[in-house]
């Protein structure tokens, strides 16, 4: 399957320079969500590219991306299997990022520029306030499946895999 991250494809925009990119740094550096004009776009693009099916990670994140996704899909003839859910506390997600910008500190690289405690709390907001709702439409739907994502990283892998077979 073909993984697509808006974040990954969004990161890389901005590193190349392009204009898109350029126009949306300092909106994911202080940790809010991009237009969803700009990230459908982005994912309408790839669409035509998944010989086995795709994983979308990080997308769809508000309700509009959820909408226009499904008709994507159904303009395709595709359908979306299921939606996971990784449910991590906010405390433990806190840490993880923070830990996160420190190692790659300390392997010499650098970290995110939306991995510090001012954007993170941005991040949350617009977690609770655009994506959270996404849990209840995909509930709705029947699609839900949620993953306990503080356990190791195999066990999680291996319920993520698990829910993908059946
Ligand atoms: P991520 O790598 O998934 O944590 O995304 C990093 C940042 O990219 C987010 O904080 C947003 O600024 C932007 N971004 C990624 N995916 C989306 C999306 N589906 N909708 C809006 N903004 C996004």
């Amino acid at each position: 399957m073909v993984q697509l991250s808006t974040g990954d494809m969004l990161r890389e925009a901005k590193t190349s320079g392009t204009e898109m990119g350029n126009k949306v740094a300092a909106i994911m550096d202080a940790g809010e969500l991009v237009t969803d004009e700009i990230v459908i776009g982005l994912i309408e693009e790839k669409l035509d590219q998944g010989g086995n099916g795709f994983i979308f990670d990080g997308f769809p994140r508000t309700l509009g991306q959820a909408d226009a996704l499904g008709a994507l899909l159904v303009a395709k003839g595709q359908t979306l299997d299921v939606v996971v859910e990784l449910q991590v506390n906010d405390e433990v997600l806190v840490d993880r990022i923070v830990g996160r910008a420190a190692e790659a500190v300390a392997a010499g690289g650098t970290a995110r520029a939306d991995d510090n405690a001012e954007s993170l709390k941005v991040r949350l907001m617009e977690y609770y306030k655009k994506t959270s709702p996404l849990i209840g439409y995909y509930y709705a739907k029947d699609m839900l499946k949620g993953v306990d994502g503080l356990g190791a990283i195999d066990e999680v892998h291996s319920e993520i895999s698990g829910i993908l077979d059946r």
